[in-house]
């Protein structure tokens, strides 16, 4: 059962969303070589209360943090620590926010000082096939529009799309049905409506598509050791088109 939101409902997922827009231009100004990943969790934590948010994350089924950091070869769900980022490196930001019990959920990749050629050609490649879903994301089309436009990007770049996770929709409960693959077929899957609103996350590994969950139980790595990013957008099913709810107010409007 896909619940739809009405205006009063989206309008607190806008409010969310906004928190979450700023913070990550915020903490990508941030990212720099030294800083811990646990420095950029308290200043997260700290941005979303001070907006009037709650984490949505912390204590969500015992997940520690306000952020996931994910340094790397870790694909998602990495935890904060005191791991110091260094030049070269990149890591994926993932953070929820709640406002008035609506949740909004959004992840980049950022860059550490300088970064080779093949980890921006990744991080470029990984939000270009986020956008490329959030496209398709209007009334009329099907789940598999989203999911194929994201693998297609993905693909013809060269890069694996990790399967072991998925999108989501989001509302009342970080995860809501229905599960947002990254990878499926054209024309395939529930017809989307207005009202619907989804979290849609692609992540791209540079090597295999295998993913492993380390003994934390939270950090889930590519298996082969090489580079992975991870970009995630809330977005509305609008009559007018996809809406994009956790942008930053400050960068220009969606096209
Ligand atoms: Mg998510």
């Amino acid at each position: 059962m896909i619940e739809l939101k009405n205006s009063v409902q989206l309008d607190k997922m806008r409010s969310a969303g906004r928190i979450l827009g700023q913070l990550l231009e915020q903490l990508g100004a941030e990212v720099r070589p030294g800083i811990t990943t646990q420095a950029l969790d308290e200043i997260a934590e700290r941005f979303i209360r001070q907006q009037g948010g709650q984490p949505a994350f912390k204590g969500y089924r015992g997940f520690p943090a306000t952020i996931c950091a994910s340094v790397n070869e870790e694909v998602v769900h990495g935890i904060p620590s005191d791991r110091r980022l260094k030049a070269g490196d990149i890591v994926g930001l993932d953070v929820g926010a709640i406002v008035e019990g609506y949740y909004a959920d959004a992840a980049r990749t950022f860059p550490v000082g300088e970064i080779s050629r093949e980890a921006r050609d990744l991080i470029a490649t990984t939000e270009a096939a986020l956008n490329a879903g959030i496209r398709q994301a209007r009334p009329g089309n099907r789940l598999g529009d989203i999911s194929h436009a994201i693998q297609a990007v993905a693909e013809e770049g060269g890069y694996a799309i990790v399967r072991d996770f998925v999108g989501h929709g989001i509302g009342t409960r970080l995860h809501e049905p229905p599960e947002v693959p990254n990878y499926g077929e054209p024309g395939r899957g529930p017809v989307l409506e207005a009202g619907w609103v989804l979290a849609i996350e692609p992540m791209v590994n540079l090597g295999g598509a295998a993913v492993e969950v380390l003994p934390d139980g939270w950090t889930a790595v590519a298996k082969d050791g090489k580079i992975s990013a991870h970009f995630e957008q809330t977005v509305a099913v609008t009559p007018q088109g996809p809406e994009i709810l956790t942008e930053c107010p400050k960068k220009k409007p969606y096209k």
